[in-house]
């Protein structure tokens, strides 16, 4: 007599941090059985990182540095690595010499043939920027502290090539993630925890989904299958609006280009990025191997090309986007059995630790409403 298929608990879209985390915790916390795929013909999703022909370890999908505030999304994490201590720094090439970035004393100093002090910057920043009433956008954010010089050289231009809208058409949240210093520190981000998983992005998402109860199928589109294979519940980390086959119509997501390259010499950038502010057609290049601490005689590059057309990887926020997603919002409020999760799912212009802590508040919510099937 044939078989029926095994039915699975969760089907779940998707192996990226949303999927993945959400994937471990419903097998090993409540014994669910599940089931993830991806389209993709890997795990990881945007983080996947991968070693190239030379044997460097790059970042497929851009460089991925990871960084969090939360103790509690760490420490959930470190149960599926161990980490490599590593603070991000980030040089811009500006009025042809390089930078640091964010914007901080030094940056002003050399730019400006200055010795100022801290003090005597706020001093100086305060004369040049300009009162905005109510600050909205990405231009309102910064021309209001650095005024419009400093705007036009860091961030205009950047952001123009990066989203193909100039800053007053952006939300405010997306050049704010970039913070104004007066102080010396040249850290990109000034988070409690700042590491890299030590054997790479990759092994860590094995790691979370080697479990009896996780099956996963690669290379395989939900729509082909979602028919196919009995679940009774699904967790969806894919384009929102693709979910809903673009109802009230697609929102907009921003893509890239990525142009990875082998160069044969041991390092090739200073630091483990350079933002091209004014020039070039890509925004920025990354070299790995500050990141990863590899050791080896090559290194690897990436420059990120922004484009309109290719996979989504940033939603582009702003009041009409905003309107658009809340609809779609709506809708998946009244699906039944189907969880949104993720940076594309909601959305949000999310970091990895943002997501895990989201997909950890989504497992928490599902365990207080859905009986376990297991014991605990
Ligand atoms: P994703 O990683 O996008 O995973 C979603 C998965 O769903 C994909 O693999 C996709 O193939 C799959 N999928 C979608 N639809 C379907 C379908 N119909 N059927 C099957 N599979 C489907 N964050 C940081 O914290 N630090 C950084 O330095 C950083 N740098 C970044 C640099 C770049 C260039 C980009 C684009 C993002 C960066 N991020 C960074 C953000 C980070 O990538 C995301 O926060 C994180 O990867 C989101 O995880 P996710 O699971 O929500 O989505
Ligand atoms: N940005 C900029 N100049 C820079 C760096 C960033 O104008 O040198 C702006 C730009 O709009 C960018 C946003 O700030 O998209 C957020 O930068 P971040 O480095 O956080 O972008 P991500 O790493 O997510 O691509």
């Amino acid at each position: 007599m044939p078989t029926s298929p095994k039915k699975f608990d969760w089907l779940i879209v998707g192996a990226g941090f949303a999927g993945a985390v959400l994937a471990e915790r419903l097998a090993s916390q409540r014994g669910d059985r599940v089931l993830v795929v991806d389209r993709r013909n890997h795990i990881g999703g945007n983080a996947y990182d991968r070693h190239d022909d030379a044997g460097v370890l790059i970042h497929q999908y851009g460089p991925h540095i990871f960084h969090t505030n939360s103790d509690m999304v760490f420490d959930h994490l470190s149960n599926f690595t161990d980490w490599r201590p590593y603070e991000h720094r980030v040089l811009g090439m500006v009025d042809d010499m390089l930078v640091p970035i964010p914007i901080n004393l030094d940056t002003v100093n050399k730019l400006y043939d200055l010795s100022l002090t801290s003090e005597e910057l706020t001093e100086w920043f305060a004369a040049r920027a300009e009162p905005v009433e109510t600050i909205r956008t990405s231009e309102d954010v910064v021309v209001s502290v650095v005024g419009r010089e400093l705007y036009e050289k860091f961030f205009q231009g950047y952001t123009r090539k990066q989203w193909g809208l100039d800053p007053s058409q952006l939300d405010k949240s997306i050049t704010a993630r970039v913070p104004i210093r007066t102080d010396r520190d040249d850290r990109y981000f000034t988070d409690k925890h700042q590491a890299m998983p030590a054997q790479g992005y990759t092994r860590m998402f094995e790691a979370m989904l080697d479990h009896p109860n996780i099956s996963v199928m690669l290379g395989t589109d939900f729509r082909d299958i979602r028919e196919l294979i009995p679940h009774d519940r699904v967790i969806y980390t894919g384009p929102i609006d693709e979910y809903f086959d673009y109802r009230f119509g697609e929102l907009p997501y921003r893509s890239l280009r990525f142009e990875h390259e082998t160069i044969d010499k041991e390092f090739a950038l200073p630091t483990g990025t350079v933002n091209y502010p004014q020039t070039e057609a890509f925004t920025r290049i990354s070299e790995y191997k500050h990141m990863t601490g590899q050791l080896h005689s090559r290194t690897a590059i990436t420059r990120e090309y922004p484009s309109a057309e290719g996979d989504p990887y940033y939603p582009i926020l702003n009041p009409d986007s905003a309107e658009l997603f809340k609809r779609y919002e709506a809708l998946a409020m009244q699906t039944p059995d189907v969880w949104f999760v993720g940076r594309l799912a909601t959305f949000r212009y999310y970091n990895m630790d943002q997501v895990t802590g989201q997909a950890l508040a989504t497992f928490r919510r599902i365990d207080e409403m859905l009986p376990r099937a297991m014991p605990t």
